[in-house]
């Protein structure tokens, strides 16, 4: 018999093979005239094979009918053509094995839905859902689908470091490393953190790329990144994964064009290689949602400065919970009004004051904004924050000096400035986010398999 994936065996085309399944049984019904019916699923597609057993089976009283919701098992027999209309083949099994059973008194995931609070709280067999197993595919399809992208478009991958001294100033509060001593298990002195020097976990690889970009061109990174969020949103982890393209000669034109590009083709991608699980979340997480994206896809993204998107908002009538005034960050809600109500469509903010955004961005001739770049997306809200940099020494040195910065921990990143400095832009996707929009997903900890949040790392 050939080992194939339940994929595989659903497929017209495997009508006739001997095949070899391995799985995990979702559900057994019994008829009548002694056979029964199991549904197997191994995680290969959303779909379950059904499995037709009958009292031939040397085990047949002995185990397959005591198979419950959650038993491991192999099973060989022949494909055939299903007589049902909701699959095309079925498998006529001749032995059945059983690797695990799974008892049902204790065995957490019963056939019926469960919510995802529970399900939060057995994150390590929650991927055998329906949800988490179509939210797993989605993502490493997803994950692929940036890496062809960026490759295509001429960028290498590089990969920045975990550990760093360089904070990204403004990305988000931090974590720091400390060594322990061996014997007691007991954090160091902090003169001995990484070797005596004190270090934090990355919140980006920005400032790291863009020596990369200032070397070789167009490069990008994507990797986990950490922020200390304090915060219990449905949108932020304190462990996520970022995507940051940089180039160098970008313009902020560019870095927009790139962007709008991006974030298309990763949608079109996940739309056309996830089709079943997309139908999933279509049908069960947020009805409408495959069209949404479609339109998305299709439609051309909204470009204004924060300055009209400020005039927008306070013309809207609506109430806000945070004041809407020039100089004021945006909210989740105002981004969502915007993208939501005011264009239908997403929209790409740029020239933000510059007492609100980090020291590297590029300081307009206005001197009070700077050349930041947000993408925003309905629902979701800010999916991409971005910028032309700051490739002027002096005017770097002085926003530094202004925000209070000791330019000695930054004296490599201004080398870049020093020497054969070029304008040159980037920006960061959060993963996560990109998930949560495709999947409809409301809740940024159930699309990442081991969430990192206040008061959890259980797992
Ligand atoms: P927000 O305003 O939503 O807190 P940010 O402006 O702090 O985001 P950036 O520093 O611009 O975030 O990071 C780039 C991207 O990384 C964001 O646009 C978002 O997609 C993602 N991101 C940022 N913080 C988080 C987080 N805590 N969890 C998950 N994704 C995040
Ligand atoms: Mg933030
Ligand atoms: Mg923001
Ligand atoms: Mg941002």
């Amino acid at each position: 018999a050939e080992k194939i994936s339940v994929a595989q065996a659903r497929r017209p085309e495997a009508i006739g093979k001997e095949v070899l399944l391995q799985g995990w049984v979702r559900t057994r019904r019994d008829s009548k005239g002694g056979f029964s019916f199991l549904e197997l699923n191994d995680g290969s597609c959303l779909g379950n094979i059904q499995i037709i057993a009958d009292n031939r089976l040397l085990n047949y009283e002995s185990e397959v009918k005591r198979l419950t919701t959650g038993c491991s098992i192999a099973v060989e027999g022949v494909v055939q053509a299903s007589p049902g209309r909701e699959q095309a083949t079925e498998v006529l099994a001749s032995r059945i094995f059983v690797y695990g059973w799974a008892d049902p008194e204790k065995y957490p995931l019963q056939k019926k839905r469960h919510s995802y609070e529970f399900l939060r709280t057995i994150a390590h067999l929650r991927p055998r859902t329906n949800s988490f197993g179509a939210v797993a595919r989605v993502r490493s399809a997803m994950s692929f689908s940036i890496h062809r992208f960026f490759q295509e478009e001429g960028f290498l991958y590089i990969h920045t470091p975990i550990i760093t001294a360089s904070d990204c100033e403004g990305a988000g509060a931090m974590f720091r490393v400390t060594t322990l001593d061996p014997l007691s298990k007991e954090p160091r002195n902090p003169s001995q953190d990484f070797f005596g020097k004190p270090t934090y976990l990355t919140v980006s690889g920005q400032l790291e790329a863009e020596a990369y970009a200032c070397a070789l061109g167009k490069v990008y990174t994507f990797g986990p990144t950490f922020r200390a969020e304090n915060s219990n949103t449905t949108r932020h982890l304190a462990e996520f994964w970022m995507v940051e393209p940089e180039a160098a000669f970008f313009e902020l034109s560019d870095n927009m064009d790139l962007a709008e590009r991006f974030l298309k083709r990763i949608f079109r991608d996940v739309l056309e290689q996830c089709a079943e699980d997309m139908e999933f979340f279509d049908r069960w997480v947020e009805p409408g949602l495959i069209q949404r994206l479609q339109e998305i896809i299709d439609s051309e993204f909204v470009r204004l400065t924060y300055t009209e998107a400020i005039d927008i908002l306070q013309k809207s009538g609506e109430t806000f919970e945070f004041p809407v005034e020039w100089g004021r960050d945006l909210q989740a809600e105002h981004e969502r009004y915007l993208t939501e109500k005011h264009f239908r469509r997403p929209v790409i903010l740029i020239d933000y004051p510059r007492q609100i955004k980090p020291f590297y961005m590029r300081v307009n001739d206005d001197g009070k904004t700077v050349r930041a770049m947000d993408v925003l997306l309905p629902r979701v809200g800010e999916i991409i924050g971005g910028s032309q940099r700051e490739e002027r020494l002096d005017v770097l040195e002085q926003r530094m000096e202004e925000l209070g910065l000791n330019k000695e921990n930054y004296w490599w990143y201004l080398d870049l400035r020093r020497f054969g400095t070029v304008p040159h832009s980037g920006f960061g996707l959060g993963l996560e986010r990109a998930l949560q929009f495709v999947t409809g997903m409301g809740n940024i900890r159930d699309v990442i398999p081991f969430p990192r949040f206040p008061g959890n790392a259980e797992f």
